[in-house]
């Protein structure tokens, strides 16, 4: 009994562990890369088990939702990444609540957001890029990044870290890495102008691995650390 109890325990702590494995294995050891736990749907303590496993960064899509749980977890060096889609009316409490913000793709949100920040140091941003295509993503298209960055310039509050996109929704493999090699190839592209980006988030549970092959610094792991999502 005591056996299965901790055995059902450390289940989230043994996924993270399986995917740090898998990383060394398919990275030639570039440590580098960074893990987001994407804890969206999951209780505050699924999230202190991540915690207590050593992880840090978390990712939560939905504002109300995050806010109870960035309440409720006041734990040192932790750091939240707002991953969602953001709705204008949302910019003031993501700017107060949040340290990373991955999901801007209107300037009218870069905007807001930026003027809310004004007294907190500049909040980390990555630019979302739909790079499948579909009219149903969110997200810059690729060819209209340059100018989206040249108009964010003016916004002090805000400090450019880099891209991030989700894929095509497909298993295919081959689809799968010619979209993150086209990722790849913008990042270095924006890298090139300006030293300080340094983030392509980019690979999830099912494809994170072909990911980091094409140059991820960060993955944006659900599922593959809590199992399905569970409702609070
Ligand atoms: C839910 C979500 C993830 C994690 O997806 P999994 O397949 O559960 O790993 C990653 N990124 C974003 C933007 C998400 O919304």
């Amino acid at each position: 009994m005591l056996g299965f109890f901790l055995q059902k325990m450390s289940k989230i702590k043994n996924n993270i562990k399986d995917i740090y494995n898998r990383l060394l294995k398919q990275s030639a050891c570039n440590l580098d890369i960074k893990l987001l736990v994407v804890s969206k749907s999951q209780s505050v303590k699924n999230i202190e088990e991540a915690y207590d496993a050593g992880q840090r960064l978390f990712g939560e899509n939905y504002l109300q939702e995050a806010l109870e749980k960035i309440q409720q977890i006041n734990k040192p060096k932790i750091e939240w990444h707002f991953i969602g889609p953001i709705q204008s009316n949302k910019c003031k409490l993501i700017a107060e609540n949040f340290s990373w913000v991955q999901s801007i793709d209107r300037i009218k949100v870069a905007s807001r957001i930026n003027e809310y920040r004004e007294s907190m140091p500049p909040i980390n941003v990555c630019i979302q890029i739909n790079i499948s295509n579909e009219l149903s993503k969110s997200g810059v298209q690729p060819h209209n990044l340059k100018a989206f960055i040249n108009e964010m310039k003016s916004f002090r509050n805000l400090k450019l870290r880099g891209i991030m996109s989700i894929p095509s929704n497909t298993n295919n493999p081959d689809k799968l890495s010619e979209e993150f090699m086209e990722l790849r190839k913008l990042y270095e592209e924006i890298k090139f102008s300006d030293p300080d980006i340094d983030t392509l988030s980019m690979g999830m549970s099912n494809d994170y691995l072909i990911a980091v092959k094409y140059g991820a610094t960060l993955i944006r792991v659900g599922s593959g650390i809590f199992g399905s999502r569970e409702l609070i």
